[in-house]
């Protein structure tokens, strides 16, 4: 398979490369069609252990939001400290499938977040490597401009 050229990420297995950009990676349950984020090994519906990759697309709708307004405890790990700390967005996406992933928001603005509204997976900067290379995550963006 041909690699393409792409950023670092904290959170490799949960997103896929294609050639449209980024889409999140999830499973699937082959025997009852269960779907998982982060995928999963065995299926917590049907107790079956028989599960695929599955690309859960890069766009889906707002279904819950709030704002992280304090550094998160561990494992979070971003290189932040309370001092520096800057309040983010986070909510869960109803992705087409129907399955509901937790996700970073680039917005962290009640005013420009509203339930229901169209959101696109993007890449975030999230923390810097011990090299200085910088580490991505997943996140998701406002498919469109919040109405006037
Ligand atoms: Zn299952």
């Amino acid at each position: 398979m041909h690699s393409l050229e792409h950023p670092k990420l904290a959170c490799g297995h949960l997103v896929q490369f294609r050639s449209d950009g980024p889409s999140l990676l999830g499973s699937r349950c082959r025997r009852c069609d269960e779907l998982y984020f982060p995928a999963a090994r065995s299926c917590t519906r049907c107790s079956g252990n028989d599960l695929e990759a599955w690309p859960l697309g890069s766009e889906g709708l707002l279904w819950s939001w709030t704002i992280q307004g304090y550094l998160p405890k561990a494992p979070y790990d971003s290189g932040e400290t309370d001092a520096d700390f800057t309040p983010y967005g986070v909510g869960y996406v109803e992705m087409p499938s129907g399955i509901k992933v937790e996700s970073r928001l680039t917005v962290a603005d009640p005013a420009a977040l509203r339930i229901g509204m169209r959101m696109a997976l993007t890449l975030e900067p999230y923390r810097v490597a011990p090299d200085g290379e910088p580490i991505f995550t997943y996140a998701f963006a406002p498919a469109l401009p919040a109405a006037a």
